[in-house]
């Protein structure tokens, strides 16, 4: 039976380190967080980050445009907030009304700023070796690994799922630690190979938003287990992988909840006390 890997835990002693700097730091580091329109889980996800910023000593601002906002209205928001030296971190919120080009708009933000590290030149800074702030779902993935004391050198690494913000920067990061990194995607599926690319994995990373996409009979006896996937059935949130099956078989495995969520929010909160630190000189 695998070992839980329990992000909640893992997330508190982030946290405490992170309030423990943001202590030391002589004003209060702040967080802008930009909701366009009305959306009750962008505005439910923002409650509660600045739940948990309010109890790293974090000031957390929200920053609320209506629906109608021109592109140029919200670019016009995040210029504001990049001079703002009140100001050491943003977050724009997802989803943005469907007619606004997100990429713009992030490309509009301060690399100094953007502490989810989703600006398209991140990935390029994260190859070089020489990122900023690492995409904080990436970031968690990294350190739930870390918490397993599982070497990657030399494991075949399987991640499922490619996004800009999860999979891309994750094969990256994980060839630093000189794993052998395969990543799957749809075309992966859609040609029969994904069941024989997860049965090989020694670490299998999943993030794809698809309830029991992973069998748990695919998993390797003795593989690390991470679930990013949250999905909604009969009410209840689940992962991609099937839990039960896979707990059998893995070594250590994520929970869905309670694993990777609580690591990005923590990652989130050390991104921008870092962002602070780097803004303050230090
Ligand atoms: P995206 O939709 O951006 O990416 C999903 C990826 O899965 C894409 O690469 C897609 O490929 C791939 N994919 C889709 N269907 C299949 C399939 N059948 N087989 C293999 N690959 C497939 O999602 P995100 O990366 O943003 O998020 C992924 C999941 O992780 C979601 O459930 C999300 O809610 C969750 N998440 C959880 C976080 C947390 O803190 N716990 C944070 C961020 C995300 P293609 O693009 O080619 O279709």
């Amino acid at each position: 039976m695998a070992i839980l890997l329990e992000g909640r835990l893992i997330a508190e002693r982030i946290k405490e380190d992170v309030r423990l700097k943001a202590l030391s730091l002589k004003t209060r580091p702040s967080l802008a967080s930009l909701i366009v329109g009305d959306n009750q889980g962008a505005d439910s996800y923002a409650k509660s980050q600045a739940k948990t910023a309010e109890g790293l000593g974090i000031e957390y601002q929200i920053y609320k445009l209506p629906s109608s906002s021109s592109e140029d209205e919200i670019i016009g928001l995040i210029g504001e907030l990049n001079v703002n030296k009140s100001v050491n971190g943003i977050i724009i919120q997802n989803p943005l009304p469907e007619r606004i080009d997100y990429k713009r708009v992030i490309f509009s933000m301060d690399p100094e700023k953007d502490i989810e590290g989703v600006r398209p030149g991140n990935i390029a800074e994260i190859i070089a070796g020489r990122a900023k702030f690492i995409p904080c779902t990436a970031y968690a993935v990294m350190e739930l690994i870390a918490a397993s004391k599982v070497s990657l050198y030399g494991k075949e690494v399987v991640i499922v799922g490619h996004s800009a913000i999860v999979g891309k920067p994750l094969a990256f990061l994980l060839l630093d630690k000189f794993a052998t990194v395969t990543v799957c995607h749809i075309g992966t599926s859609q040609a029969g190979k994904l069941e024989d690319h997860v049965r090989r994995a020694e670490v299998l990373i999943v993030a794809v938003g698809k309830a029991g996409l992973i069998k748990g009979e695919w998993v390797k006896e003795g593989a690390v287990v991470i679930d990013v996937g949250i999905n909604r059935v009969n009410g209840k949130i689940v992962g991609d992988v099937e839990f039960p099956a896979a707990e059998r078989k893995a070594s250590f495995i994520t929970p869905v909840p309670g694993g990777v969520g609580p690591v990005t929010v923590a990652m989130l909160m050390c991104n921008l006390v870092e962002a602070a630190r780097l803004q303050h000189g230090l």
